[in-house]
């Protein structure tokens, strides 16, 4: 039985009014890499057109086909939505998509397809989503799906850290908020280009020591889930970056110690915690496997460790679906990013 329901077709005349990411936008990036190749990818999942869409005038390619992989998400994964216009008829003018009501930033490739990633956050068991094709003669196909997320049992554990951390005074209370709002408007940060080369790497080759989405109860009393990998590493050893991009944060925070957060490109964020040392600052380019910090203890640890996050569209992901075969092909297929600016 397929994953997905097919929950409505419609073409519009007046503009959309969301606020969408255009493909041809490129707000504060320079100068975009050119794709060099069309996806080589077999479909996972692919939806055929509704029989209604040939009834569309003028007729011919009004819909484009759509792969997602994988076909069955977990929660925490990250999901690559490829589409690929019907290459007869008309040219497609623009294409748009949002997920759980927020910009898909897509990226175009060869013959005419796009690609865009969508997250599948925690406790999502259904995400809605939306593409917007506008043909060049100003035809809009709106299609609307679900995607069908696939629920995990997660482990429990148990863990003690000081006190400060499940019972913060009032001054730390203060803090906590501050910071929210300054790292939700950097994970808000969308570049509508891929930044990244080639496939992703563990920042650190080591072993992992506790898994993404574990449910904690932190000094029996504070209820948490552990939103990133933790990675084994000693204090001082190095910490790289898990691939090209920009470095958004690198500052202190309560919770997260010496943090640094590098933005890829296409609304991916991975995010490095409890450093004992920056090895950037804010702003800086930094290559795949450059050194960006020490590992260190930082913040709320029982211990040192590099704690390894994935943010996309404001949702922290299981950073390993980076790795994943399929993002790792997708990603094989970009030309290597041109936009280095200091
Ligand atoms: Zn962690």
């Amino acid at each position: 039985m397929s994953r997905w329901r097919f929950a409505g077709l419609a073409t519009s005349a007046p503009l959309c009014a969301l606020a969408l990411l255009s493909v041809s936008s490129c707000a504060g990036v320079p100068r975009p890499p050119e794709p060099v190749s069309p996806p080589q990818e077999p479909p996972v999942v692919e939806l055929k057109l509704d029989e209604r869409l040939r009834e569309i005038e003028p007729p011919g390619p009004l819909a484009p086909r759509i792969h997602w992989t994988p076909a069955v998400p977990d929660e925490g994964s990250l999901v690559v939505l490829t589409l690929e216009p019907e290459p007869r008829g008309l040219p497609v003018f623009e294409v748009r998509a949002r997920a759980r009501d927020r910009d898909v930033a897509l990226s175009s490739l060869d013959g005419g397809a796009y690609f865009g990633l969508v997250a599948a956050p925690l406790n999502v068991p259904e995400i809605p989503v939306e593409i917007d094709i506008t043909l060049a003669d100003g035809t809009r196909i709106t299609r609307r799906l679900t995607l069908l997320v696939e629920t995990l049992d997660f482990a429990a554990t148990r863990l003690r850290v000081a006190s400060r951390f499940t019972a913060p005074d009032e001054r730390a209370v203060e803090r906590i908020r501050r910071e929210r709002e300054i790292v939700r408007a950097a994970l808000a940060t969308v570049t509508t280009v891929p930044l990244w080369n080639g496939a992703f790497i563990m920042p650190r080759d080591d072993a992992t020591t506790s898994p993404y989405g574990q449910r904690r109860l932190f000094n029996n009393e504070l209820r948490s889930r552990h939103t990133g990998l933790d990675i084994r590493g000693r204090t001082g050893d190095p910490v790289y970056a898990a691939n090209s991009g920009r470095v958004i944060l690198a500052r202190n925070l309560f919770y997260t110690g010496n943090a640094v957060y590098i933005d890829h490109g296409l609304g991916i964020i991975t995010g490095y915690f409890h450093l004992s040392k920056h090895e950037v600052t804010e702003g800086q380019w930094v290559e795949k496997g450059q050194l960006i910090g020490r590992v260190g203890a930082t913040g709320r640890v029982t211990g040192p460790h590099l704690h390894w996050g994935l943010y996309l569209q404001g949702a922290a992901l299981d950073p390993s679906t980076l790795l994943a075969p399929a993002f790792a092909r997708i990603s094989d297929r970009l030309p290597a990013p041109t936009v280095i600016v200091e």
